[in-house]
């Protein structure tokens, strides 16, 4: 049953933070899940080579597994490297292999090195598929292929995880998004602003938070994703915390978190 809004157009949506450890990975197939789960279509493709998206969507990425990295390389379409993930029917995931990891540099000599990952989302190809929501989860860099998912989205979401020097290097970020913008995408702009692993039994994720919301506004969703085991241990089977701890606070505010995005993307579209 369809209890989301379909977005009337296909959303594309980069989860970008240079830095690790933030929530980017675990956000993104939380996130995904929650979408496929009331029947919206998504696929996410996993760019950062150490494939831990691939991991928690319970598709294949050992070495030489057809992936993202043939994809960027032009060799196959993103249908061809799209696999049903075990979480739900209607999620698909286009894995990173270690063999990404050369990328960096390989991406550097190659034509039109910032636009290939556009250039395969938007292949005929991809309609096979029919996603509503693409997700693209980065690496922690700033490098090539976080620019090939800059340049390929419409939407960045940034997860801040409620700690000491949260907002550090965001604005390095925020200026690397406004280079894409000038010369590359001029359409692609910040939608959303996730706070990640909020412990609330400290001071300071409550400081961090009141700083975010300054900070940026209403681009932060309202929903907040508390620090919780089980979504820390979900990976570890394979599965995403939706259908590792269904009932958990963990898995409830991703999926209160999906509800935000999907209904505010139809607010915008309609206003
Ligand atoms: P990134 O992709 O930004 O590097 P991850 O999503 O991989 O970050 O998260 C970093 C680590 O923190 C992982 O071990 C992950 O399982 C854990 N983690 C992420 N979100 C939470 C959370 N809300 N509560 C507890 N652990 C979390
Ligand atoms: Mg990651």
């Amino acid at each position: 049953t369809l209890e989301l809004p379909r977005p009337t157009h296909r959303r594309i949506i980069t989860v970008a933070n240079q830095k690790g450890g933030v929530g980017k990975t675990t956000s993104t197939v939380n996130l995904a899940a929650g979408l496929a789960l009331h029947g919206l279509n998504v696929l996410v493709i996993d760019l950062d080579p150490q494939g831990n998206a691939s991991t928690a969507l319970g598709v294949e990425h050992r070495s030489g597994t057809p992936s993202v990295y043939e994809v960027l390389l032009g060799e196959i379409s993103v249908a061809d490297a799209a696999a049903q993930s075990t979480q739900s029917k209607n999620l698909w995931c286009v894995p990173a292999t270690i063999d990404l990891a050369g990328s960096e540099i390989e991406l550097v000599t190659m034509v039109a090195r910032e636009g290939r990952l556009k250039e395969a989302l938007n292949s005929e190809a991809v309609n096979q598929l029919a996603p509503d929501y693409v997700f693209i989860d980065c690496p922690p860099s700033l490098g090539l292929l976080t620019v090939n998912a800059l340049v390929a989205a419409h939407e960045v979401l940034i997860p801040i995880q409620c700690e000491y020097y949260a907002l550090e290097g965001l604005g390095q970020l925020l200026r690397n998004i406004e280079l894409v913008q000038s010369h590359l995408n001029p359409s692609l702009w910040v939608s959303t602003i996730l706070l990640t692993m909020y412990d609330g039994r400290t001071k300071l994720a409550d400081q961090v938070t009141a700083e975010v919301r300054g900070h940026f506004g209403d681009l932060a969703l309202r929903t907040v994703i508390p620090r919780s085991v089980k979504i820390s241990e979900a990976p570890g089977f394979g599965q995403t915390v939706l259908t590792y701890d269904p009932g958990s606070r963990g898995s409830m505010s991703y999926l209160d978190a999906a509800r935000e995005i999907a209904e505010r993307g139809v607010e915008r579209t309609t206003a």
